[in-house]
């Protein structure tokens, strides 16, 4: 059940648009962003029309994209060649101040900074250490592994029913920001690539499941031959990444019972359920695996 990502043409989404454009005015190491700059000589994925075919005028774009005027912020000019360590600094300082929050996120950041947390990283080291310079609180946190990470993708595939894009990967759908993303793996497309390669990856399957198998007693039942115990191998009860995500695309990422999926209703929430229960012999496999809705779920396991 190999599958491959989607490279086809995506609606692009505001919070693409904008980010495209504080992009390229951080390549020019500018805090504005003229007209005639945004081009594809300067990094830029779109086009203008395009851009202001979405948000209308010029100012309001550069308005969104907390771009604002040429010298909007104090110290520095249009054209001067690098931003200040103290603006970007000035910058955190201000998110959190209007926040009211000292301990800003990456999405916090994201939406309301005149810069992006990749500019911040770049330029302090990382995320948490531009927080740290700028005295503001900094959340430690052990290092996520690859599977939470992966999970995460899942959780957020399942969500959208479809492969996530870069801009949707934010508070409050994902547990993780896209910049945790990129700086594991690169980009967020190398993200999916490494999810889609761990999903198809079916050797390491097999391998974790003969280490996981448990062992029962199952009596033989020929006559002819004394009743001996013999061990049969199961499955483990827990359903692995591999195996959730396969399911759930299997089923598209709807509820089998119902139809109901989280893409067209955020109030339902998908599990992966075994038809025949666990408990009563049923393995782990893909065949013995359905995608149900919470509510379906309830009422299986109500008449069990
Ligand atoms: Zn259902």
């Amino acid at each position: 059940m190999k599958f491959e990502l989607t490279n086809g043409k995506h609606k692009i989404s505001d919070l693409e648009y904008l980010n495209d454009l504080r992009k390229v005015a951080n390549h020019l190491k500018k805090n504005s962003l003229k007209m005639r700059d945004y081009c594809k000589e300067n990094g830029a994925l779109y086009s203008v029309n395009g851009v202001t075919r979405r948000f209308g005028n010029w100012t309001t774009i550069l308005e969104k994209a907390g771009l604002k005027g040429e010298d909007s912020l104090k110290g520095v000019k249009y054209g001067e060649k690098e931003i200040k360590e103290e603006v970007l600094l000035a910058d955190l300082v201000r998110v959190s101040t209007e926040l009211n929050k000292p301990n800003i996120s990456c999405s916090d950041y994201d939406r309301l900074g005149k810069y992006t947390v990749v500019t911040m990283g770049d330029r302090f080291g990382s995320w948490n250490k531009a927080k740290e310079k700028a005295k503001l609180k900094i959340t430690k946190k052990a290092d996520n592994s690859d599977e939470d990470l992966f999970n995460n993708i899942l959780e957020l595939w399942t969500l959208l029913g479809r492969q996530p894009k870069f801009g949707e990967v934010v508070s409050p759908n994902s547990k993780y920001h896209g910049a945790t993303y990129a700086r594991r793996f690169g980009s967020w497309k190398g993200a999916l690539e490494a999810f889609v390669e761990y999903i198809n990856n079916k050797e390491e399957t097999i391998v974790a499941e003969e280490a996981n198998t448990e062992l029962i007693p199952v009596t033989t039942l020929k006559a002819t031959k004394p009743k001996k115990e013999v061990k049969r191998k199961r499955t483990t009860r827990n359903i692995n990444l591999r195996l959730r995500f396969n399911v759930l695309q299997r089923d598209n990422f709807k509820c089998k019972k119902c139809g109901r999926a989280p893409a067209t209703n955020s109030k339902i929430v998908l599990h992966v359920d075994h038809i025949k229960p666990w408990s009563k012999g049923g393995e782990t496999v893909i065949e013995n695996l359905q995608s149900l809705c919470s509510k379906c779920n309830l009422g299986k396991s109500n008449l069990e």
